[in-house]
């Protein structure tokens, strides 16, 4: 008997200052994609509430990357394996570390921004970032390191079809849903937002070409788009890519 489709949800919409989570379930399993800032966890649990799952019902968690504001849920599901890119992991480890470090943390940050100084916000960015960073970064708050499975070598079920976005952070993953119903797309960082992606409380792309070049390439896919700063919208055929 063929698998049934996954159904796509969003429990957390994302917003210019939080980032959408999202929620897989075909009937059998049930998966949540990002976790949101500590903050929201509330409002998480009771989202999967509202559709009759505890946080131990979800048996796998995937994060598109490790930015503080779409991991640190991610201990509120000690039931699940955890799928993500390690490149992202370890690449965001070392940032934070290096971010914590109190006189040089401005010069080590270029190491993985190198562009910053092609943005006029990026300084001011990275002070927020920074902010973030000191209020919540907690490695506990990723959950057990026993529950990673890392996408680079473990696959997830074969109609969750992951693409590699790096653009935005190295080893970015973004998710492409096809069922019958039609596409989804759970872009992550890929494509912040709609329009008006400067307004997004988020960091510079690692690299801004393959930044621009990852986000065409996912609006040039036609049905639903889950950015990860926004609320969905459709990208119909005959639309160019804003
Ligand atoms: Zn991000």
């Amino acid at each position: 008997m063929p698998e049934p489709h996954w159904k796509v949800e969003v429990l957390l919409a994302g917003s210019w200052r939080g980032a959408t989570s999202v929620l897989l379930s075909n009937g059998r399993s049930h998966a949540v994609v990002d976790t949101g800032l500590p903050h929201e966890a509330h409002q998480l649990v009771s989202a999967l509430g509202a559709r009759g799952l505890r946080p131990e019902d979800v048996k796998i968690l995937i994060n598109t990357h490790f930015h503080v504001d779409h991991v640190l849920n991610n201990w509120l599901f000690p039931s699940a394996q955890i799928y993500a890119p390690k490149e992202s992991y370890d690449w965001c480890r070392s940032l934070y570390d290096d971010l914590l470090d109190q006189h040089d943390w401005a010069r080590l940050v270029l190491k993985y921004y190198p562009e910053t100084f092609e943005y006029v916000k990026a300084k001011e960015n990275l002070e927020k970032m920074r902010n973030f960073v000191l209020r919540w970064w907690d490695v506990k708050r990723l959950g057990a390191p026993t529950q990673f499975k890392w996408l680079e070598n473990e696959n997830l079920p074969e109609d969750i079809e992951v693409v590699r976005t790096s653009g935005h952070v190295p080893g970015h993953v973004s998710l492409i849903i096809r069922n019958s119903n039609g596409t989804t797309v759970i872009a992550g960082d890929v494509v912040l937002s709609r329009e008006h992606e400067e307004r997004v409380l988020t960091m510079i792309p690692f690299n801004r070409k393959q930044f621009q070049a990852d986000r065409a390439r996912l609006l040039s896919i036609h049905g639903r788009m889950i950015p990860g700063h926004d609320r969905e919208f459709v990208v119909l055929p005959g639309i160019t890519a804003l």
